[in-house]
């Protein structure tokens, strides 16, 4: 497994890989790499010949500069990680080699990146659309990998594809949880003990409000899941909304769309987890 940390180095790399014949794929990552992560790497070994893991902390995409500072950090775990699950490529650049002068792109993500993450995280898309494409220049993937515990942002970068058009086909990967249900998250490691004991009961939650969607409202079934969090010691959910799986715009009826999906951000003490299920209501 090769380390590289400059984008000339990746690039010529790459064209080797390219000259061959050989198809690239790429996994971006913040690293504090789990599960969930390895999930989206085994899946682009298994479709590709070359596999890229990209780890870079993106500072434009926190609009909250505390979450950037505490953000966890294991570059030699990171690497060792993938090593063993057959990697080839950690693509691990310093913020000057991604950003040497300010990134002043502004995308046009349309509506699916307005709600929801859009609204209570001002900037963040934005940030993300911002170091993707930068990815999506320097490796020139066929495929790369994202996964559904971040749901909002797939049709966000679905939105940004169209418009740069690099060619890439964005695939999506389904959310690994913990045995107790929680979905892994970097961020789950700074949960003190009795938050750690606690966050399980977000997909608890969700998990109840499936069955509870089929003899309920839209409206009753986002305030069960809203109601019943809020009252576990110091949840504070940010926001609970069902949206059409496809556009990310809030229902207010279940015919309006086949694929309903509800998506949560809540507070855990101060870490702020996001999850999702996708509701089947006939
Ligand atoms: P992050 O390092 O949090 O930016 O995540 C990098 C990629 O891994 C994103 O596409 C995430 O959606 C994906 N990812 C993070 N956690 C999980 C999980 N529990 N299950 C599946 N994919 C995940």
């Amino acid at each position: 497994m090769k380390i590289v940390a400059k984008i000339a180095e990746l690039k010529e790399i790459l064209n080797e890989y390219r000259d061959q014949g050989k198809s690239i794929g790429l996994v971006p990552t913040m690293g504090a790499l789990h599960q969930g992560h390895i999930s989206l790497v085994k899946r682009c070994i298994q479709d590709n010949d070359c596999c890229v893991v990209s780890v870079f902390v993106n500072p434009t995409q926190f609009n909250d500069k505390n979450d950037l500072k505490h953000y966890p950090r294991t570059p030699k775990e990171d690497c060792a990680l993938l090593e063993s699950v057959g990697c080839s490529i950690v693509f691990i650049p310093e913020v000057e080699e991604m950003y040497p002068e300010e990134d002043n792109r502004i995308f046009d993500l349309g509506s699916a990146a307005e709600v929801m993450e859009g609204r209570f995280r001002p900037g963040h898309f934005n940030g993300v659309a911002q170091i993707v494409s930068k990815l999506f220049y320097a490796v020139e993937p066929n495929k790369a990998y994202f996964g559904e515990k971040d749901f909002q942002q797939i049709a966000v970068i679905r939105a940004m594809e169209r418009q740069i058009k690099t060619g890439v086909e964005i695939i999506d990967v389904p959310i690994v949880r913990e045995d107790d249900g929680l979905a892994m998250s970097s961020r789950n490691r700074r949960l003190t003990e009795s938050q750690r004991k606690n966050a399980p009961k977000i997909w608890e939650t969700l998990s109840k409000s499936y069955n509870f969607a089929k003899d309920h409202s839209v409206e009753e079934t986002t305030n069960f899941v809203i109601d019943t969090l809020n009252k576990i010691p110091e949840f504070k959910v940010e926001y609970y909304e069902i949206v059409d799986g496809d556009t990310l715009q809030p229902i207010k009826d279940w015919i309006e769309t086949k694929r309903p999906v509800g998506c949560i951000a809540t507070f855990c003490g101060e870490i702020r987890l996001i999850d999702n299920i996708t509701y089947s209501v006939k």
